[in-house]
């Protein structure tokens, strides 16, 4: 019996030793995918359930601590181009908003789980909703060889996201009908990759008018119609962005409206503006009114507030 019991003794520490092994490849501790398989093929196959492994802690993103009230950056984007302009960031300041974003421990989410509250985010992360109007070319331009084109804002970011799994092409496109995107032949194509990488289309009206000097009829017109063509895109329209950021002079309008016998409500309105928002559990968080920081440099641009966040004067959201 003891000699038996000494063998059994044996074999569950065999096992164990073997499943520990295991667990150490299946965290990645140890060599390549291949070594891993190789491993598991040699398994027994009476082999037990391993315990379930210890938990890692999670890495935290930053060290700053949990802020649940803290502000949210909106970043809103027209066009990409070689040289910094009015209304276009050019290629290398994107490519530096992506880096100092990153590296300051933001990490994207969308404006619909931003402003529904429902954002994933690792520890000591900070939201960032990166948005972009007008559905230009320059946001995502596909290559006669199916490529995306790395000067884009798609290109650079989906570049960027390459290296960084956890800064997805995750962003909100604030979209007319013009494609999106301004090639109808590649729409179908880039609204695939969008959804594959957790991107949102969104709302900004069909004929992108100054609603405050139109009419009721012309504003209710605008908005359901808008809301039918993110519909047809696949997206349910959550959010609508203001054409210049104009609030139509009937507000109510923004509160929800029948039209042609159907309710025509977007949870959230987003405007222009020029400072981060509240956080959505923040009690002056308004979904019919968020505005955004402009991706440009100078005083209010997305640098001017980064620096803030850097000087302890701005204090975002933190994931606890
Ligand atoms: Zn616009």
């Amino acid at each position: 019996m003891e000699k038996r019991g000494f063998w059994v003794a044996g074999i569950v520490v065999g096992l164990l030793g073997g499943a520990l092994g295991v667990l150490a490849l299946s965290q990645g501790f140890l060599g390549s995918r291949q070594a891993s398989q190789e491993v598991a093929t040699i398994q027994p196959a009476s082999m037990p359930e391993p315990e379930v492994a210890p938990a890692l802690p999670p890495k935290r993103i930053t060290e700053r601590p949990g802020n649940l009230q803290g502000s949210v950056m909106v970043v809103m984007y027209h066009q990409l181009g070689p040289t910094e302009k009015y209304m276009v960031r050019s290629y290398d300041n994107f490519r530096k908003d992506l880096n100092r974003l990153y590296e300051m421990g933001y990490r994207p989410v969308t404006m619909a789980e931003y402003a529904q509250n429902k954002m994933s985010l690792a520890p000591g992360a900070s939201p960032v909703v990166l948005t972009f109007d007008d559905s230009w070319i320059s946001q995502f331009r596909m290559l006669p060889d199916g490529t995306i084109d790395r000067k884009s804002f798609v290109g650079i970011w989906e570049e960027f996201a390459q290296k960084h799994p956890d800064f997805p092409v995750k962003g909100t496109f604030y979209v007319l009908p013009n494609g999106p995107f301004e090639q109808k032949n590649s729409a179908a194509r880039k609204l695939e990759l969008l959804r594959s990488w957790g991107s949102e289309i969104a709302s900004h009206t069909i004929k992108h008018y100054d609603l405050r000097k139109k009419s009721d009829e012309v504003v209710k017109k605008e908005l359901a119609e808008s809301a039918e063509f993110v519909r047809s895109l696949g997206w349910e329209p959550v959010s609508l962005a203001l054409p210049y950021g104009s609030i139509p002079r009937n507000t109510k309008l923004l509160e929800g409206f029948e039209w042609n016998g159907k309710r025509v409500k977007y949870q959230n309105v987003v405007l222009a503006g020029s400072a981060p928002n509240f956080s959505p559990n923040h009690r002056r968080f308004n979904p019919l009114r968020i505005w955004r920081v402009q991706a440009y440099p100078g005083v209010m641009g997305i640098d001017y507030w980064l620096d803030k966040v850097e000087a302890g004067e701005s204090k975002p959201y933190v994931q606890p």
